[in-house]
């Protein structure tokens, strides 16, 4: 009986080990080394999109993208966006999209993903503790410049396909790659192919993915929106030459204390932006949204400790959190043609340009903000009797982007997680501008979801940027579950 009752479990075990999808996690596990060696080539490709001189590389690193979408079967078009024009009149080849595309079974869901492999810039002397383009192991940590962000997350994809393929188990769906190489310089080029694609090549993709940015906090996550950004210049001129304060000083309205007052009045010290018609479009809070956001794993006290800061704008998590993703914020980056040097100068700068940007959330509209900015601005200037010259400029604008969390695709995402971290994902907002995610959305009227698998610390666009192994092998499994997961609808 016992011998009868054991064998029973066992098998009951094995049937369970055995399922496909353990035996496509099973599979990842084991070639976790081969992974890490290809995302260590990966890096190894400095591919800096903001960066002239290595533009050869990130056409390399397309290249080698697509010939690994061919290896595992696919179809691939590197296409060509034109040509990058820069202020010195110097033009060259914008980095091709990678437009790839696996399956055809009309039966089947089709699956359009989205990912980047140009990175930001990265130099040792910036202050990373290892070569940024030497993938190096340290901790569980891997670090290399596009670890995280997102070289790590689309080789993941790539290789939960392999997997399937490895395992000889048919893919459950097809799969359209959208992989470009100027996401960190504006994605130029890549709006007007999306538009100009969406007839031919986005016309049959049932659900988009993105999986280009982090967790908040150890628990997985989904992302469901991301801020818009505003960037404003505000310049005040005085005079036709930089003056000495001891021949001018006291004799001329100075553009540099007309510059203070106008930044000044823009925000208070709690954060609340000073410029009237904001609040109005700005979508109003629901409770079940407010619910939401007690849910979410965040420690506001190690977030205080990581910046050593003691007090934050707001007390609470979710106020915190509500601040971060889903009301605006305004902050103020730069003046350009102040003196900042060491020492001490006495010169009354002729000209000065302050430098601004305001974060967007959902009904906020830039063309409307910037006249409601510029208009502002005038007032306060006008206030001072100032007889000096004011330019307000929006510098670059776009919207934020939001969507239905409680479509199917989201579904499949908590599934998946589920599945591999057997726990409930957080869902979540980005602060941060992804405008790949908007445009995908309004250009297709698809479902858009990002599937993130970095950390919250990876330390994406900073010194050290890293993927944690763990990060990378369970991102890994978490793609391929979220593949079987959205093949059922
Ligand atoms: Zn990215």
């Amino acid at each position: 009986m016992l011998t009868l009752a054991v064998f029973s479990l066992l098998l009951h075990f094995a049937i369970q080990a055995s399922s496909p999808l353990d035996q496509v996690f099973h599979y990842i596990d084991e070639h976790q080394d081969d992974y890490v060696q290809r995302l260590k080539e990966w890096i190894a490709i400095q591919s800096e999109s903001g960066n002239p001189t290595k533009r050869e590389d990130v056409i390399r690193m397309m290249q080698v993208v697509g010939e690994m979408i061919k290896h595992l079967g696919g179809t691939v078009e590197l296409t060509d966006v034109g040509n990058e024009e820069f202020a010195d009149g110097k033009i060259i080849p914008l980095p091709p999209v990678v437009l790839g595309e696996l399956g055809k079974d009309p039966n089947k869901t089709t699956v359009g993903i989205y990912g980047h492999v140009d990175v930001q810039p990265a130099k040792i002397e910036d202050g990373w503790s290892t070569d940024p383009y030497l993938l190096t192991e340290k901790d569980g940590n891997l670090y290399g410049r596009g670890s995280s962000d997102d070289k790590g997350p689309v080789l993941a994809w790539l290789h939960a396909i392999e997997a399937f393929q490895a395992l000889n188990q048919e893919l459950p769906v097809n799969l359209k790659f959208i992989f470009e190489g100027m996401e960190e310089s504006g994605s130029k080029g890549l709006d007007e192919l999306l538009k100009e694609k969406n007839e031919t090549f986005l016309s049959n993709i049932d659900y988009i993915v993105i999986s280009d940015s982090a967790w908040l906090s150890k628990k997985p996550a989904l992302t469901y929106g991301t801020r818009g950004l505003c960037y404003f210049l505000v310049e005040v001129q005085c005079a036709n030459q930089d003056l000495h304060s001891g021949l001018y000083g006291g004799t001329v309205h100075e553009a540099m204390t007309d510059l203070i007052a106008l930044l000044d009045s823009l925000v208070n010290s709690t954060g609340y932006i000073l410029i009237p018609g904001i609040d109005s479009d700005v979508m109003p809070l629901t409770d079940e949204e407010r619910v939401l956001y007690e849910g979410i794993e965040f420690n506001l006290e190690a977030f205080k400790r990581t910046l050593d800061i003691t007090e934050l704008l707001h007390k609470t998590k979710e106020d915190v959190l509500l601040h971060r993703w889903r009301f605006p914020s305004l902050s103020i980056h730069g003046i350009e043609g102040a003196f900042s040097g060491p020492g001490a100068k006495t010169v009354i700068p002729a000209k000065v340009t302050g430098k601004f940007s305001i974060r967007l959330v959902p009904n906020m509209d830039p063309d409307k903000l910037s006249s409601q900015v510029t208009t502002y601005l005038h007032g306060v200037f006008a206030a001072r009797g100032s007889p000096n010259r004011l330019r307000v400029a929006l510098e670059y604008g776009s919207k934020a982007w939001v969507t239905n969390f409680t479509d199917k695709q989201y579904d499949a995402g908590r599934r998946a997680i589920r599945k591999v971290f057997g726990t409930e994902a957080d869902l979540i907002r980005e602060g941060g501008t992804i405008p790949v995610a908007r445009t995908l959305q309004h250009t297709t009227q698809k479902s858009v979801m990002m599937l993130p698998i970095g950390g919250a610390d990876d330390g994406i666009h900073s010194q050290n940027e890293k993927l944690s192994r763990n990060s990378y092998i369970n991102g890994t499994k978490l793609l391929a579950a979220y593949i079987a997961e959205i093949s059922q609808f």
